[in-house]
């Protein structure tokens, strides 16, 4: 906290295919993309964020058409639902979110200045291929020997996906084919469609510029498709596309990749249905490293819906906290001392796993402080204040409003009367206390909130 701003972060993320509803896979990537952004900002860097809509490729294309829908009404749809799902997971909005069906023309100039510069050619199947041949360092990101470039450079693949291992000339604007059904623009590539990959490149470079300091996706993005943005992107602007790649880990369910096979696709909706609080998804993932792969459980969810609800039952607990004025000045120095090792573990490559370690840590200890009545307004007010800017980060907690004075009053008379013995009248306090919880700490203090 108190940072100037050092300098801007430009950040894109590769959004989602709108052809369906997201999974819990799926929301990993975008949990850890928000995360990312919400942490250099708090760092005091001004970030750019910017995650697309894929709404044109084999897959939208084929729903669209299954469905009986325009593309546009198709992808609207799917964004829609995609928006919902991030405001249930209290994701940020990026500052740009765009579209490839939207931006044709960046694209079409994009792949002619390709061609210009001897990168790109136009194929007899009417199609446009990027020329791997032609960009010597493909494969840096991966790795991709030699050997397997030349044996790649012969075949070309039109696909917007492919297998993994067959490096090949890959597709950047594809003829118009009948599957393709109303789907297409007539441009001096002639009647067809972007590829898949390019997309990426024209929407990082229209919002982001030449080189970006923090691209993301999930790591089964980093071959063949981010290692062909590279291509792509080198090529066309004769500079470093990215400062940064982050690749966020694959998440199996139950020990099986989520496939339809398995039935073991979830999405969001279907997490709210099971009756589960979809933030304690956020937690669970935090607890992981964000690089690692991770296996789902419905138990380990439950486990830590718990631990979620024992923040949010904490925070309810210091709102309704009414106690001597005594001050701990060892009290706030801990907690200050955690929001250090929160912050260290952060800046040590978004360390998620290890900060909330320390935050189940600062939690227990504010939960011992409460029960001992140790608290005073001020370490009230000031724990308070620190978990909010906690959550700017996280965004994982409730804050409710704190009960009317009234309420405060009630439970003091209560306490009063039982002092005095007088348990009628105590009782009395407590019946109208009825809709509240009301916890006897030390020293006198309590608290009283809604359950
Ligand atoms: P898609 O909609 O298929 O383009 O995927 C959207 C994002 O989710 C991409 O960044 C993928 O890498 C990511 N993703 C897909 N499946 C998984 C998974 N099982 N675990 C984590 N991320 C995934
Ligand atoms: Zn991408």
């Amino acid at each position: 906290m108190g940072f100037r701003a050092k300098k801007d972060v430009n950040m894109y993320v590769c959004g989602p295919t709108v052809y369906n509803y997201a999974h819990i896979g799926n929301m990993r990537t975008y949990i850890f993309g928000d995360l990312i952004a919400r942490f250099l900002e708090y760092k005091g860097y001004k970030v750019k964020y910017v995650r697309n809509y894929t709404d044109v490729d084999d897959k939208t294309i084929k729903g669209s058409i299954e469905n009986g829908k325009s593309l546009e009404d198709f992808t609207n749809f799917y964004i829609r639902e995609f928006e919902k799902d991030c405001s249930t997971l209290n994701l940020n909005e990026p500052d740009v979110k765009p579209r490839p069906t939207r931006l044709i023309k960046e694209i079409v100039e994009f792949i002619e200045g390709l061609i210009k510069d001897g990168y790109a050619y136009k194929a007899k199947d009417g199609s446009t291929y990027f020329d791997i041949s032609k960009f010597v360092h493909y494969g840096k990101l991966n790795n991709i020997k030699q050997k397997e470039l030349k044996k790649g450079a012969s075949e070309r693949v039109n696909l917007d996906e492919y297998e993994k291992d067959n490096a090949s000339d890959f597709v950047l604007w594809k003829a118009w084919k009948e599957e393709d059904g109303k789907v297409y623009w007539n441009t001096s590539l002639g009647k067809g469609r972007p590829g898949w990959h390019i997309e990426c490149s024209v929407m990082c470079h229209k919002y982001l510029g030449k080189t970006i300091d923090i691209h993301c996706g999930g790591e089964d993005l980093k071959f063949p498709h981010h290692e062909n943005e590279i291509a792509q992107s080198e090529a066309h602007n004769n500079a470093r596309f990215v400062n940064y790649w982050i690749h966020f880990g694959m998440l199996t369910v139950d020990g099986k990749k989520m496939s339809k096979r398995y039935g073991n696709i979830y999405t969001i909706r279907e997490i709210l249905e099971k009756g589960y609080n979809p933030i304690a998804l956020k937690l669970y993932y935090f607890m992981s490293n964000y690089r690692s792969a991770m296996d789902f459980s419905f138990e380990e969810l439950k486990e830590t819906e718990l631990k979620l609800n024992g923040f949010n039952k904490t925070i309810k607990r210091l709102v309704g906290y009414h106690g001597p004025k005594v001050d701990l000045g060892e009290y706030k120095k801990k907690i200050k001392g955690y929001l250090k090792d929160i912050e260290k573990a952060m800046d040590n490559d978004f360390n998620t796993r290890l900060a909330m370690t320390y935050l189940l840590d600062m939690f227990s200890y504010i939960n011992l402080n409460i029960t001992e009545g140790n608290l005073s307004t001020g370490n009230i007010k000031f724990t308070l204040q620190m978990l909010k800017v906690l959550d700017v980060v996280f965004g994982i907690f409730k804050f409710p409003e704190a009960p009317a004075t009234i309420i405060f009053d009630k439970v003091k008379k209560r306490q009063a009367y039982r002092a005095k013995k007088d348990y009628a009248m105590a009782d009395k306090m407590r019946d109208q206390l009825k809709d509240y919880m009301v916890e006897d700490h030390k020293n006198g203090a309590f608290s009283v909130y809604k359950n």
